[in-house]
């Protein structure tokens, strides 16, 4: 099954608003086999849409286009699909009457411009919207399919789910395709390609295939099959293959977080954990409470900017601070033994850098050095960060905030 989708609207050729229903869609035509062959978009010109739909029409087995379906003057799918089919816009009469029942339920009015949207070219269909006041509209001939579906993203999709995918279920060969996300701490891209190697071949099902973001390394794993489980067993090997490689720099697949995967063996183990932030400023109090549940094992979090509240809330000694200065190991490795006395914590995590872009001094002390302490009872550990100067202010403080729960994980691994 090939399928183009087209958006339309000014506010996506102007780069108002990112195209986020043609990147749904098209997973959604991926995973039932399809072929997307091409994604379209197109501003709200009546011609250059109908333009677009004759051309998709021509072109592919499936068309689903988005957008242009409401009740204003800039809304010109209906009339672009009129033009491009030669056939005229009529009321729709079961369309009208939801319609009408619509704005009842709502006790208001009907305004007169909302009646456009009970209209459809001859010989199509509509399609319900279970959540507002667009209907879509699909057109079937020769074994091809065209749907036009309003851009709002939730309508879109309660519409798609409910009225288009099955019927495209119906008609697809049975192929399937299927994906998994591993996410990867704590290792080089480059190194990362040499260990995957074989596996990341052009052409090869499974494909392999890497992007890396904020110091995390997704590694995409998209299997295709005849059937759903012939493409979940070749999905299912290569996630094992791929764990089996990298070992214990994989902390996740598809939504975990690293802070929700150290969440979770803190709950299993019963432990407790507390924050201290000086450079991160509460970013790892917020990545820990952000997980749903949070509070069975994160006790309180401290953001001490100040020399003096390092001090005044956690003890350590100003003679210190002054000797070593604040970005140092041994302030990292205090703070940490400082918040787990102060919380009663198993586990204490504490930060200490120059996230910049001022304040650095090197070359002891560039923006982007950072020290990381990790406290538990019978062992405290620092570890320097070199981040790079290069990086922005937020990417220093997201970084440190992915190391130093990575290094939680991995003193969790060890310590089990
Ligand atoms: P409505 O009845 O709300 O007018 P519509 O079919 O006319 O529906 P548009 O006016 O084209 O839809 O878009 C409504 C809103 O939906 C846009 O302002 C935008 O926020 C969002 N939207 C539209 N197209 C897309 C898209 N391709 N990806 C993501 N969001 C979109």
């Amino acid at each position: 099954m090939n399928a183009i989708i087209i958006s339309i609207g000014t506010e996506l050729t102007t780069g108002q608003c990112l195209d986020t229903n043609a990147q749904w869609l098209s997973q959604r035509l991926t995973d039932l086999g399809g072929h997307v062959q091409s994604h379209v978009t197109v501003s709200d010109d009546v011609a250059k849409i109908a333009e677009a739909f004759r051309l998709a029409m021509s072109g592919a087995d499936v068309v689903i286009a988005t957008g242009g379906l409401g009740p204003t003057p800039d809304d010109l799918s209906r009339e672009a699909l009129s033009l491009a089919l030669k056939e005229p816009l009529e009321t729709d009469e079961i369309a009208l009457k939801q319609l009408k029942s619509f704005f009842i339920s709502l006790n208001r009015p009907m305004p007169p411009a909302n009646l456009s949207q009970a209209t459809r070219p001859k010989g199509c269909e509509m399609i319900p919207n279970p959540r507002g006041t667009a209907p879509g509209i699909s057109h079937s001939s020769h074994s091809k399919h065209f749907f036009l579906l309003p851009g709002v993203p939730s309508e879109m999709k309660a519409m798609y789910e409910q009225s288009i995918e099955p019927l495209i279920a119906q008609h697809s060969s049975g192929a399937r395709t299927v994906r998994s996300r591993l996410s990867v701490l704590g290792i080089s891209e480059a190194r990362l390609g040499d260990t995957l190697g074989n596996l990341m071949v052009p052409g090869r099902n499974p494909s392999v295939g890497t992007t890396a973001a904020d110091g995390i390394i997704s590694i995409r794993i998209v299997a295709r099959g005849s059937s759903e489980s012939e493409a979940q067993d070749l999905l299912k090997k290569d996630v094992q293959e791929v764990r089996s490689r990298l070992g214990e720099a994989v902390f996740g697949e598809n939504e975990d977080t690293v802070a929700s995967v150290v969440g979770h063996m803190l709950l299993d183990r019963g432990l407790t954990i507390a924050t201290a932030e000086s450079c991160t400023g509460g970013l790892i109090a917020k990545r820990l409470t952000d997980v749903p549940g949070s509070s069975r094992y994160f006790k309180e979090g401290f953001i001490l900017y100040h020399n003096s509240t390092k001090s005044s809330r956690l003890g350590i000694p100003a003679d210190l601070i002054d000797r070593d200065g604040a970005v140092s190991e041994s302030v990292a490795r205090a703070m940490a033994e400082g918040c787990r006395a102060v919380s009663g914590c198993d586990f204490s995590i504490s930060t200490t850098g120059i996230a910049g872009p001022g304040g650095g001094c090197p070359p002891d002390k560039p923006v982007g050095l950072v020290y990381v302490g990790l406290a538990r009872e019978d062992k405290t550990v620092a570890k320097r960060l070199m981040l790079g100067e290069h990086l922005t202010r937020d990417e220093i403080r997201d970084r440190t905030c992915h190391a130093a729960l990575n290094m939680l994980r991995l003193w969790l691994i060890e310590s089990r």
